[in-house]
Protein backbone atom coordinates (compact mmCIF):
# COMPACT_ATOMS: atom_id res chain seq x y z
CA UNK A 1 0.00 0.00 0.00
CA UNK A 2 2.47 2.24 0.99
CA UNK A 3 6.31 1.69 -0.13
CA UNK A 4 9.56 4.30 0.68
CA UNK A 5 12.70 3.19 -0.29
CA UNK A 6 15.80 5.11 0.65
CA UNK A 7 13.96 8.19 1.00
CA UNK A 8 15.44 11.72 1.67
CA UNK A 9 14.12 15.10 2.23
CA UNK A 10 16.42 18.02 2.49
CA UNK A 11 14.87 21.63 3.11
CA UNK A 12 18.20 22.87 2.23
CA UNK A 13 21.32 21.74 1.85
CA UNK A 14 22.08 22.12 4.94
CA UNK A 15 18.99 20.37 6.53
CA UNK A 16 18.75 16.51 5.91
CA UNK A 17 14.97 16.58 7.48
CA UNK A 18 14.49 12.64 6.43
CA UNK A 19 17.50 10.38 5.31
CA UNK A 20 17.48 7.00 4.14
CA UNK A 21 13.78 5.91 5.18
CA UNK A 22 12.67 2.76 3.90
CA UNK A 23 9.49 1.86 5.07
CA UNK A 24 6.94 -0.86 4.06
CA UNK A 25 3.06 -0.31 5.30
CA UNK A 26 0.23 -2.85 4.35
CA UNK A 27 -3.39 -2.70 3.88
CA UNK A 28 -5.11 -2.53 6.84
CA UNK A 29 -1.88 -1.33 9.26
CA UNK A 30 -1.96 1.10 12.44
CA UNK A 31 1.39 2.61 12.52
CA UNK A 32 2.73 5.09 15.63
CA UNK A 33 5.27 7.60 14.22
CA UNK A 34 7.08 9.02 17.32
CA UNK A 35 10.39 10.38 17.98
CA UNK A 36 11.19 13.99 19.88
CA UNK A 37 10.36 17.10 17.88
CA UNK A 38 12.00 17.97 14.90
CA UNK A 39 12.78 14.40 14.37
CA UNK A 40 10.73 14.07 10.91
CA UNK A 41 7.58 12.88 11.38
CA UNK A 42 5.42 15.49 9.67
CA UNK A 43 8.13 15.65 7.17
CA UNK A 44 6.95 12.26 6.19
CA UNK A 45 3.31 12.84 6.46
CA UNK A 46 4.00 15.88 4.11
CA UNK A 47 5.91 13.55 1.69
CA UNK A 48 2.77 11.31 1.50
CA UNK A 49 0.73 14.08 0.75
CA UNK A 50 3.32 15.43 -1.43
CA UNK A 51 2.87 18.80 0.30
CA UNK A 52 6.59 18.47 0.18
CA UNK A 53 8.27 16.37 -2.09
CA UNK A 54 10.73 14.11 -2.06
CA UNK A 55 14.40 14.97 -2.52
CA UNK A 56 15.76 11.56 -3.42
CA UNK A 57 14.43 7.56 -3.10
CA UNK A 58 11.76 5.66 -4.31
CA UNK A 59 7.86 6.57 -2.63
CA UNK A 60 5.05 4.40 -4.24
CA UNK A 61 1.21 4.77 -3.07
CA UNK A 62 -0.66 1.89 -4.36
CA UNK A 63 0.36 1.67 -7.76
CA UNK A 64 1.08 5.66 -7.81
CA UNK A 65 4.85 6.95 -7.77
CA UNK A 66 5.28 10.03 -6.26
CA UNK A 67 8.48 11.23 -7.44
CA UNK A 68 7.17 11.38 -11.04
CA UNK A 69 3.92 12.25 -10.21
CA UNK A 70 3.21 15.66 -12.19
CA UNK A 71 1.52 18.71 -9.64
CA UNK A 72 -1.29 18.73 -11.31
CA UNK A 73 -1.96 15.07 -10.29
CA UNK A 74 -1.39 15.88 -6.73
CA UNK A 75 -4.78 16.70 -5.95
CA UNK A 76 -6.29 13.24 -7.25
CA UNK A 77 -3.89 11.63 -5.06
CA UNK A 78 -4.95 13.66 -2.25
CA UNK A 79 -8.50 12.19 -2.47
CA UNK A 80 -7.53 8.77 -2.06
CA UNK A 81 -6.22 9.96 1.30
CA UNK A 82 -7.79 11.26 4.65
CA UNK A 83 -5.64 13.97 5.79
CA UNK A 84 -5.42 15.32 9.64
CA UNK A 85 -3.36 17.88 9.62
CA UNK A 86 -1.61 18.88 12.45
CA UNK A 87 -3.62 22.22 13.26
CA UNK A 88 -6.95 22.01 13.04
CA UNK A 89 -8.64 24.04 9.94
CA UNK A 90 -12.09 24.24 9.73
CA UNK A 91 -13.75 27.21 7.95
CA UNK A 92 -15.59 29.41 10.77
CA UNK A 93 -18.42 30.63 8.32
CA UNK A 94 -19.86 27.38 7.41
CA UNK A 95 -21.68 24.95 9.55
CA UNK A 96 -20.14 21.60 10.74
CA UNK A 97 -22.09 20.11 7.48
CA UNK A 98 -21.00 22.70 5.06
CA UNK A 99 -17.31 22.09 5.91
CA UNK A 100 -18.00 18.59 4.90
CA UNK A 101 -19.66 19.28 1.79
CA UNK A 102 -17.55 21.88 0.50
CA UNK A 103 -14.47 19.23 -0.19
CA UNK A 104 -16.84 17.31 -1.70
CA UNK A 105 -18.80 19.87 -3.75
CA UNK A 106 -14.71 20.96 -4.56
CA UNK A 107 -14.55 17.55 -6.58
CA UNK A 108 -17.78 17.73 -8.12
CA UNK A 109 -19.88 14.98 -6.67
CA UNK A 110 -23.66 14.95 -6.74
CA UNK A 111 -25.48 16.44 -4.34
CA UNK A 112 -27.48 13.64 -3.34
CA UNK A 113 -24.47 11.64 -2.89
CA UNK A 114 -22.89 14.80 -0.98
CA UNK A 115 -24.99 14.80 1.58
CA UNK A 116 -25.19 11.08 2.05
CA UNK A 117 -21.52 10.87 2.32
CA UNK A 118 -21.47 13.90 4.61
CA UNK A 119 -23.96 12.18 7.05
CA UNK A 120 -22.37 9.17 7.22
CA UNK A 121 -19.04 10.79 8.07
CA UNK A 122 -20.54 12.28 10.72
CA UNK A 123 -22.22 9.44 12.22
CA UNK A 124 -18.62 7.69 12.14
CA UNK A 125 -17.62 10.25 14.41
CA UNK A 126 -20.61 10.69 16.90
CA UNK A 127 -21.33 14.18 15.60
CA UNK A 128 -24.45 13.69 13.57
CA UNK A 129 -26.40 16.52 16.07
CA UNK A 130 -23.54 19.17 15.32
CA UNK A 131 -24.32 19.13 12.14
CA UNK A 132 -25.87 22.66 12.19
CA UNK A 133 -23.26 23.72 14.39
CA UNK A 134 -19.95 26.23 13.62
CA UNK A 135 -16.90 25.55 14.59
CA UNK A 136 -16.13 27.90 16.83
CA UNK A 137 -19.29 26.66 18.85
CA UNK A 138 -17.41 23.38 19.15
CA UNK A 139 -14.84 22.57 21.82
CA UNK A 140 -11.32 21.34 20.35
CA UNK A 141 -12.03 17.90 20.72
CA UNK A 142 -15.37 18.20 18.87
CA UNK A 143 -13.71 20.26 16.42
CA UNK A 144 -11.29 17.75 15.46
CA UNK A 145 -13.69 14.70 15.20
CA UNK A 146 -15.01 17.03 12.74
CA UNK A 147 -11.76 16.65 10.56
CA UNK A 148 -11.58 13.53 10.93
CA UNK A 149 -14.94 13.15 10.02
CA UNK A 150 -13.65 15.81 6.57
CA UNK A 151 -10.78 13.19 6.16
CA UNK A 152 -13.05 10.51 5.67
CA UNK A 153 -16.17 11.73 4.00
CA UNK A 154 -14.68 10.60 0.62
CA UNK A 155 -13.84 7.12 2.69
CA UNK A 156 -10.09 6.93 2.04
CA UNK A 157 -8.36 3.80 2.50
CA UNK A 158 -5.85 5.05 4.27
CA UNK A 159 -5.61 8.17 6.97
CA UNK A 160 -2.81 10.33 7.67
CA UNK A 161 -2.97 12.26 10.93
CA UNK A 162 -0.37 14.25 12.26
CA UNK A 163 -0.93 14.63 15.93
CA UNK A 164 -4.55 14.35 15.99
CA UNK A 165 -4.86 13.96 20.19
CA UNK A 166 -2.48 17.21 20.63
CA UNK A 167 -3.89 20.19 22.69
CA UNK A 168 -6.85 18.19 23.93
CA UNK A 169 -7.75 17.16 27.40
CA UNK A 170 -7.03 13.17 28.01
CA UNK A 171 -10.84 12.38 27.63
CA UNK A 172 -11.34 13.63 23.97
CA UNK A 173 -8.13 12.33 23.01
CA UNK A 174 -9.30 8.85 23.90
CA UNK A 175 -12.61 9.55 21.72
CA UNK A 176 -10.34 10.64 18.97
CA UNK A 177 -8.50 7.46 19.70
CA UNK A 178 -11.58 5.08 19.80
CA UNK A 179 -12.52 6.61 16.47
CA UNK A 180 -9.35 5.84 14.67
CA UNK A 181 -9.59 2.40 16.24
CA UNK A 182 -12.90 1.77 14.77
CA UNK A 183 -11.90 2.94 11.37
CA UNK A 184 -9.15 0.69 11.61
CA UNK A 185 -10.87 -2.26 12.31
CA UNK A 186 -13.22 -1.60 9.43
CA UNK A 187 -10.07 -1.71 7.12
CA UNK A 188 -8.41 1.53 7.01
CA UNK A 189 -4.73 1.91 7.41
CA UNK A 190 -3.81 4.39 9.53
CA UNK A 191 -0.45 6.28 9.78
CA UNK A 192 -0.37 8.37 13.07
CA UNK A 193 2.63 11.03 14.23
CA UNK A 194 1.97 11.53 18.10
CA UNK A 195 4.07 11.95 21.09
CA UNK A 196 1.34 11.09 23.34
CA UNK A 197 3.36 8.01 25.02
CA UNK A 198 0.14 6.89 27.21
CA UNK A 199 -1.95 6.52 23.97
CA UNK A 200 0.76 4.40 22.14
CA UNK A 201 1.74 1.74 25.46
CA UNK A 202 -2.42 1.73 25.51
CA UNK A 203 -3.55 0.74 22.52
CA UNK A 204 -0.61 -1.29 21.06
CA UNK A 205 -0.17 -1.09 17.44
CA UNK A 206 3.53 -0.96 15.36
CA UNK A 207 5.71 1.84 16.09
CA UNK A 208 8.21 3.63 13.79
CA UNK A 209 10.97 5.92 15.73
CA UNK A 210 12.24 8.29 14.00
CA UNK A 211 15.10 10.70 15.04
CA UNK A 212 17.18 12.97 13.64
CA UNK A 213 15.59 11.80 10.17
CA UNK A 214 16.52 8.32 10.57
CA UNK A 215 14.74 5.63 11.47
CA UNK A 216 15.68 4.17 15.15
CA UNK A 217 13.36 1.53 15.50
CA UNK A 218 10.58 -0.49 13.90
CA UNK A 219 8.69 -2.69 16.03
CA UNK A 220 5.14 -4.61 15.75
CA UNK A 221 2.88 -3.84 19.32
CA UNK A 222 5.39 -1.24 20.79
CA UNK A 223 5.84 1.17 22.78
CA UNK A 224 7.15 4.43 23.44
CA UNK A 225 9.07 6.33 26.41
CA UNK A 226 8.43 3.19 28.67
CA UNK A 227 11.99 2.20 30.17
CA UNK A 228 12.87 -1.66 28.84
P1 LIG B 1 8.54 16.61 13.64
O1 LIG B 1 7.24 16.52 12.93
O2 LIG B 1 9.06 15.27 14.05
O3 LIG B 1 8.54 17.59 14.77
P2 LIG B 1 9.46 17.95 11.24
O4 LIG B 1 9.25 17.00 10.12
O5 LIG B 1 8.50 19.05 11.43
O6 LIG B 1 9.63 17.13 12.59
O7 LIG B 1 10.88 18.61 11.08
C1 LIG B 1 12.06 17.86 10.73
C2 LIG B 1 13.22 18.83 10.45
O8 LIG B 1 12.96 19.57 9.26
C3 LIG B 1 13.42 19.87 11.53
O9 LIG B 1 14.81 20.11 11.61
C4 LIG B 1 12.72 21.08 11.01
O10 LIG B 1 13.27 22.25 11.49
C5 LIG B 1 12.94 20.95 9.51
N1 LIG B 1 11.86 21.56 8.71
C6 LIG B 1 10.55 21.21 8.74
N2 LIG B 1 9.85 21.93 7.86
C7 LIG B 1 10.73 22.77 7.26
C8 LIG B 1 10.63 23.75 6.23
N3 LIG B 1 9.46 24.03 5.66
N4 LIG B 1 11.75 24.39 5.87
C9 LIG B 1 12.94 24.10 6.42
N5 LIG B 1 13.12 23.19 7.38
C10 LIG B 1 12.04 22.51 7.79
P1 LIG C 1 -26.19 26.10 -0.78
O1 LIG C 1 -26.13 27.29 0.11
O2 LIG C 1 -24.82 25.68 -1.29
O3 LIG C 1 -27.21 26.14 -1.84
P2 LIG C 1 -27.92 24.46 0.83
O4 LIG C 1 -28.05 25.07 2.18
O5 LIG C 1 -29.03 24.61 -0.13
O6 LIG C 1 -26.53 24.86 0.18
O7 LIG C 1 -27.63 22.92 1.04
C1 LIG C 1 -27.15 22.11 0.00
C2 LIG C 1 -27.65 20.71 0.22
O8 LIG C 1 -27.20 20.21 1.46
C3 LIG C 1 -29.17 20.61 0.23
O9 LIG C 1 -29.55 19.42 -0.44
C4 LIG C 1 -29.51 20.53 1.70
O10 LIG C 1 -30.67 19.76 1.91
C5 LIG C 1 -28.31 19.84 2.28
N1 LIG C 1 -28.05 20.28 3.65
C6 LIG C 1 -27.62 21.49 4.04
N2 LIG C 1 -27.45 21.53 5.38
C7 LIG C 1 -27.81 20.30 5.82
C8 LIG C 1 -27.83 19.70 7.09
N3 LIG C 1 -27.48 20.36 8.20
N4 LIG C 1 -28.24 18.42 7.20
C9 LIG C 1 -28.56 17.74 6.10
N5 LIG C 1 -28.55 18.24 4.87
C10 LIG C 1 -28.17 19.50 4.72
Amino acid sequence: MIRLANVYKKYTEDNTALENISLKVDQGEFLYLVGPSGAGKSTLIKLLTCEERLTRGFLKIGNVDLLKLPDQHVPELRRQLGVVPQDIFLLDHLTVYKNLAYTLQAIEVERKKIKEKVLAALEKVGMLQFKNAYPNQLSIGQQQKIVIARAIVNDPKIILADEPTGNMDNKSAIEIMKILYKLNQSGTTILMATHNSTIVNTLRYRVLEINHGRIIRDQAEGSYGLAT
